[in-house]
């Protein structure tokens, strides 16, 4: 999948369905955070015509099937309305700072293979697009009001595949965490040998990566990592 311009495209570079929703605000302020829901419904034509009715008043920017069969409600830049009152990290009303991902699921089912399959490949071609702080449940910003997506969401798989948490070691010292990828860019700090990084992404013999001790985020050769 590729993000271009705010909508999704497939490889082959056909563009994801499109019907564009009316309920929507005005252009987001960020986008930080990948939010993750069920649709609560009990089939895809239910949940879309929903979210594609003004009555309705409700929206995400994306919606997947339970066959893996995506349809896109609005551009990833504008403002749609999925998490209602939330909160998180300080920020209040998630809607204008995130992009929501509504699931077939009437809130008792397993999530397809498929429909995990698709969710995966649309959040890594998201985060390369707009690099995410983090992927969330609506449950986690609307806490005892949403228990959406639910236990049996496998969240801390996602989080892990979109940024490779807590899953490497700088094997040298006093290596330079840099703003961009290439020796040319400004040292923010000198990391030392056995610092934990995470890997949020990879490019060209650099990594991207997230320094867990100081929340700094910067660049490194991969070389340094194991
Ligand atoms: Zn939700």
């Amino acid at each position: 999948m590729i993000v271009k311009d705010d909508y999704l495209y497939f490889d082959n570079g056909t563009q994801v369905t499109f019907k564009k929703t009316p309920n929507h605000g005005g252009l987001k302020k960020a986008k930080k955070y990948l939010i993750i829901h069920f649709d609560g419904a009990n089939n895809a034509t239910s949940a879309l015509s929903w979210m594609l009715s003004p009555k309705s008043e409700v929206s995400a920017e994306l919606w997947i099937g339970r066959d893996g069969g995506m349809v896109q409600l609005l551009d990833f830049n504008t403002t749609a309305y999925h998490a209602g009152k939330s909160q998180w990290k300080g920020i209040i009303g998630l809607n204008s700072y995130s992009i929501g991902i509504e699931l077939q699921n009437n809130g008792t089912q397993e999530y397809t293979q498929k429909q995990l399959d698709v969710l995966l490949e649309v959040s890594l071609a998201l985060n390369k697009a707009y690099n995410f702080d983090d992927v969330l449940g609506h449950e986690d910003i609307a806490k005892g009001r949403k228990v959406d997506p639910g236990k049996l969401f496998p969240m801390s798989w996602l989080r892990e595949k979109m940024f490779n948490r807590g899953s490497s070691r700088l094997t040298t010292s006093d290596v330079n965490l840099r703003k961009g990828a290439g020796t040319n860019f400004e040292a923010i700090e000198v990391i030392k040998k056995g610092t934990e990084v995470n890997i949020l992404s990879e490019d060209n013999g650099w990594s991207e990566v997230f320094i867990c001790d100081t929340k700094q985020k910067g660049f490194i050769i991969n070389k340094y990592l194991n």
